[in-house]
């Protein structure tokens, strides 16, 4: 055969719509890191992982079911859904299992979003649902957050008309750490009009300690049109293994599973997230040591003169001021991995997951060494 003498390799248009879309960006690589400036150690607090590790349940049932994996996994995750299902008091249809929340947030995308819809998202907040909206055609319409990025009912359901389909709500929003607290959210339900479903994002419940959060899932049960995701990528330390779920009513889960496809969650991620749910000893050891953490995170940037958002999550969002990008890679520099603001319009800002005690410490230190090497007084700027 003749070499193909057209010089463009690939004349085949993708969909319109791609060409709207910016690739998600993660937090740094370990291993990046270590090669690029040549460091051993290295602290990341870049994606709100886990620091105490997986749930050693979760490790113990994957060993375990090492040598099955010539078997294709459950289609529907049953004995996880069973669990769940107990665990949350709702019947077994109400839950869907997916390869990690972010799945959940396509499929949820595919099933209810067309061209003509509108999709009502607080800023800042988790990149996925605008992605879930640009891949469907669906029009985005951004709330801004107010005053200490707190949430505002009101600027949400003045945003809502008859185009729109989904509301995301994050809570506790990523990357702010603020939420909205039950009264509120139960308001919002009581006013949005027939046909929009209100997704509540609860990947950070575990760590919301107000008296007054809720994640939702008592609204399901009460018939409201709600959909609560979660994730085992967090407080169950299984960011790697991809596994999440979300539940909501049995009529609006229907449409979702006709576009899930047949064994989306491996049967690893399945038996990792059962154990993992049972394990009470590795939640509470995690939900402690990051309420620790978090307060230590809050005094040390109190005594560099960081003003610092009070978070319910596993990070912390500091405002470093005009330079935040210069620290950013004096971070980087020295180990520390953390998120920078801009992704999400916060170019002073820089978001910082809570480690063990000693990570934070590892951090803090840092900080205080750039501020002095490199001439930088927090609170002047
Ligand atoms: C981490 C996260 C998720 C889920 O992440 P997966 O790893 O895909 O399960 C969902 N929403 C928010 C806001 C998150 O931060």
């Amino acid at each position: 055969m003749q070499p193909n003498p057209n010089p463009n390799p690939n004349p085949i248009s993708a969909r319109a719509a791609l060409d709207r879309m910016t690739p998600y960006t993660p937090g740094k690589p370990i291993w990046e890191v270590q090669s690029e400036y040549g460091l051993d150690r290295i602290v990341k607090l870049a994606s709100n992982e886990n620091p105490l590790g997986p749930s050693p349940k979760a490790l113990e049932a994957m060993r375990e079911l090492l040598p099955e994996l010539h078997r294709y996994p459950d289609d529907r995750a049953r004995k996880l859904v069973g669990a769940l299902s107990k665990h949350y008091r709702l019947p077994e249809s109400h839950f869907i299992a997916t390869n990690g929340g972010d799945e959940f947030i396509k499929l949820l995308s595919e099933a209810y979003l067309e061209k003509g819809d509108e999709v009502v998202l607080p800023s800042p907040t988790f990149s996925e649902y605008e992605f879930g909206a640009i891949l469907m055609e669906a029009a985005i319409v951004k709330v801004p957050l107010r005053e200490g990025f707190r949430y505002s009912v009101d600027d949400i359901l003045e945003q809502v008309c008859e185009r729109t389909k989904l509301v995301y709500l994050c809570s506790p929003n990523n990357p702010t750490g603020t939420y909205l607290p039950r009264t509120e959210l139960t308001r919002l339900l009581d006013r949005l009009p027939r046909g929009v479903l209100l997704v509540i994002d609860a990947a950070y419940s575990h760590f919301a300690s107000a008296a007054d959060y809720t994640d939702g899932m008592d609204l399901i049960a009460a018939g409201y049109p709600v959909v609560v995701l979660h994730t085992f990528s967090k407080i169950y330390g299984l960011a790697g293994i991809r596994v999440g779920f979300a539940a909501a009513s049995e009529s609006i889960m229907e449409a979702i599973l006709r576009v899930k496809e047949p064994f989306n969650v491996n049967a690893l991620a399945q038996t990792a997230a059962l154990a993992a749910l049972g394990d009470k000893e590795h939640i509470e050891a995690s939900r402690r040591l990051n309420e620790k953490g978090r307060r230590q995170l809050y005094e040390g940037l109190a005594r560099l003169s960081i003003p610092y958002v009070e978070s319910m999550s596993n990070f912390v969002l500091a405002e470093i001021g005009e330079r935040a990008g210069v620290v950013y890679e004096e971070l980087l520099k020295r180990g520390v991995i953390v998120r920078p603001g801009h992704g999400w319009g916060l170019d002073r800002w820089l978001r910082l997951s809570v480690g063990t005690e000693e990570e934070n410490s590892f951090l803090l230190e840092q900080l205080y060494v750039i501020s002095i090497t490199k001439g930088i007084l927090f609170k002047d700027m």
